[in-house]
C-alpha cells in the first residue's frame, strides 16, 4: 500500500512508525485532517475498559468530584491511603479528609487556581486525616476536568501519603544543620567536596 494513502493510517497500529513513514507532502497538505485521524486511531487502538482499569489500579489515590468537591468516584488506592471504603466516601465532600490544621489560605489558593478562568492545576502538601483519625501528609494535585467547550465539569484529585518521605527529608535537613553548626563552631577552615570537587559543605 502506498504510504501516502489514508488507508495506510487506518490499518497500521504503530502510530510512531506511521508518522515517520508518512509522505512529507501529505503531512503538509492535510495536516489537520491527519491529526484528527491519528487521534481517532489512537483511541481505537485500546479498548475503553483498559482506561478504566488503569485509573482503578493506579498506585496513587484518585478521586473525581463534582464542582463542589463531592466525591463521585474513588479508586482502590484511595481506599488504601485514606482507610475509607469507597462506598463510604461516595457523595461525601473531599473536606472529610481535612485534618483541620492546614492554614485556610492554602485551600483558598487551591480553589482560586482550579476554579479560576484559566482552570489551572494546583499542587501542594496538605495535612489529611486517615479514617482512623491519624494525620498524614498528602502530596496532592487537583485539576479541573473540562468538556469540549472548555467548561469545567468535574475535578480530578490525585494524592499520595508522603509522611515517611517527609520524615526522611526532615532527618536529612536536621543532620545537615547539625554538621554545619559543628563546622561553623570550628576555628579551622573546612570544606566537604564531592567526587567532582563540588562543594557540599563549608564553614564560615
Ligand atoms: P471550605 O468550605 O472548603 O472552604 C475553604 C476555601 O475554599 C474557602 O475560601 C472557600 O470559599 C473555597 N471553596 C470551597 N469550595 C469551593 C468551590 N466549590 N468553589 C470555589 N471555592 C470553593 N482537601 C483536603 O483537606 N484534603 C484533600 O485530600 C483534598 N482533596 C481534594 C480533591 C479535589 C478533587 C478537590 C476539588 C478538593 C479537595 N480538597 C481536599 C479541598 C476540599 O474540598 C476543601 O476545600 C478543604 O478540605 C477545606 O475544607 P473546609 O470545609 O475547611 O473549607
Amino acid at each position: 500500500m502506498k504510504k501516502t494513502s489514508h488507508k495506510y493510517l487506518q490499518v497500521d497500529a504503530d502510530i510512531e512508525k506511521v508518522i515517520s513513514d508518512l509522505d512529507i507532502d501529505l503531512l503538509g497538505q492535510e495536516n489537520v485532517q491527519l491529526v484528527d485521524m491519528l487521534n481517532v486511531n489512537r483511541k481505537d487502538l485500546l479498548p475503553s475498559w483498559l482506561f478504566v482499569e488503569a485509573v482503578e489500579q493506579a498506585p496513587i489515590a484518585i478521586s473525581i468530584t463534582d464542582k463542589k468537591a463531592n466525591i463521585l468516584y474513588a479508586n482502590k488506592a484511595f481506599n488504601e491511603v485514606t482507610g475509607y471504603d469507597i462506598s463510604e466516601v461516595i457523595g461525601k465532600n473531599e473536606s472529610i479528609l481535612s485534618y483541620c490544621s492546614t492554614p485556610p489560605y492554602i485551600y483558598g489558593e487551591l480553589w482560586r487556581k482550579v476554579s479560576g478562568s484559566k482552570g489551572e492545576e494546583w499542587n501542594g502538601r496538605l495535612i489529611n486525616k486517615h479514617k482512623n483519625g491519624e494525620p498524614y501528609l498528602a502530596d496532592l494535585s487537583v485539576s479541573p476536568m473540562r468538556d469540549t467547550k472548555m467548561k469545567t465539569t468535574h475535578y480530578l484529585g490525585m494524592h499520595r501519603d508522603v509522611s515517611e518521605l517527609y520524615q526522611v527529608e526532615k532527618k536529612f535537613q536536621n543532620q545537615k544543620l547539625l554538621i554545619e553548626s559543628v563546622l561553623n563552631s570550628s576555628s579551622v577552615a573546612m570544606v566537604v567536596i564531592d567526587q567532582k570537587n563540588g562543594v557540599i559543605l563549608d564553614n564560615q
